[in-house]
């Protein structure tokens, strides 16, 4: 098992920027897309981007072959069905070669003239640029509702909280991507994977434009599907909640037992009441501490088949001497 991340850097192209583009249904977008943000970085190093066509039904992949052809700086990963976005982002950070990788939507909602603000933080030192989105552009009632609860009910549970507004439009050292291509979730939840590393992260907030063509394939089930990945993605928390209304339901049961047993000294029940209800009470606590202590048990196995690292060291002096003995990571 991974004890530690230990961040070594991979032949990399030094001043190479790569932009990982989820891209659903996005055909009347990439060409923007492109445009946009190859004119908003020109001059800041080379640029690298990186559509991950996530099973899309119309010519995404073919516009994207097209650009490529035609000598854009764009490469194209496809999938052969929908994984959905955070799969996308994964598989595009995973052939990223780039010093740096910003991942951003593609439909133009995460501004592209930021991206040189983005650029310069991370050249100053930042190993995460994170942006916090703080209005969107035409945005409907549903989808504010929806976003604010995801937030809450995500910090709520939680263990790594997660900003309001931090969706996917971030700028990560290739230190920060080594280490979150560490993380092997099948249902991975990149915002909370790197707020839990804990590198050195400045926060930049803006305003997400509208959409430039097309519409939102993040319907309610994903979201639903998206809360329930980032909050077991996040924390055991919920596994372990039964154990703690386990004991606060037996501390309630036996205090009703107790007060049958009174009842039946004071000779006011009727025969047999007492004893039901205290066997009931005490079966009924029993069984909710016991389903508590399979949880937490399951919590634990959860997390040690994540193989998550114990720690992540962001720095460390060279040659440290290891004690002698020491195990080998
Ligand atoms: N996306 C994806 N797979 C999906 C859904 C969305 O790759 O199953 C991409 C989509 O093409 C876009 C980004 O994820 O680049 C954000 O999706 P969308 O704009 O639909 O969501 P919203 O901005 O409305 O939350
Ligand atoms: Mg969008």
């Amino acid at each position: 098992m991974t004890d530690r991340i230990s961040v070594t850097r991979r032949n990399t192209a030094a001043d190479l920027i790569s932009i990982v583009l989820p891209a659903y249904n996005e055909e009347q977008n990439v060409r923007v897309v492109c445009a946009a943000i190859q004119s908003a970085l020109c001059g800041l190093g080379a640029l690298e981007l990186i559509f991950v066509d996530d099973g899309s039904s119309d010519n995404t992949a073919d516009t994207v072959r097209s650009l490529r052809d035609e000598g854009a700086p764009v490469r194209l990963i496809r999938f052969g069905r929908n994984f959905g976005h955070q799969a996308a982002l994964f598989a595009g950070m995973e052939k990223a070669q780039g010093e740096a990788v910003i991942t951003m939507d593609c439909d133009l909602q995460h501004p592209p003239e930021l991206l040189p603000r983005m650029v310069k933080a991370w050249r100053d030192g930042a190993k995460v640029v994170q942006m916090v989105r703080i209005d969107t552009v035409d945005s409907g009632f549903f989808k504010n509702i929806s976003s604010k609860l995801f937030y809450r009910f995500v910090n709520l549970l939680s263990e790594t909280p997660v900003l309001s507004g931090a969706a996917d439009y971030q700028l990560l050292d290739r230190e920060v991507v080594t280490a979150v291509l560490q993380f092997k979730d099948r249902h991975p939840f990149l915002r909370g994977i790197v707020g839990w590393l804990g590198f050195q992260s400045t926060c930049m907030e803006y305003i997400a434009a509208a959409r430039h063509a097309g519409t939102s394939a993040y319907s309610l089930r994903k979201m639903v599907r998206l809360s329930i990945q980032a909050i077991t993605g996040l924390s055991s928390k919920p596994l372990r909640f039964s154990f703690y209304l386990g004991v606060l339901t037996a501390v309630v049961a036996l205090s009703y037992a107790a007060f049958a047993l009174v009842g039946l000294l004071a000779g006011k029940t009727v025969p047999g009441w007492t004893s039901v209800i205290a066997i009931v009470a005490f079966l009924g606590a029993v069984q909710l501490v016991s389903i508590g202590i399979v949880g937490e048990y399951i919590a634990r196995i959860y997390e040690q088949t994540r193989a998550m690292p114990r720690f992540v060291v962001v720095e460390a002096d060279e040659n440290l001497p290891e004690r002698k003995g020491a195990q080998a990571q």
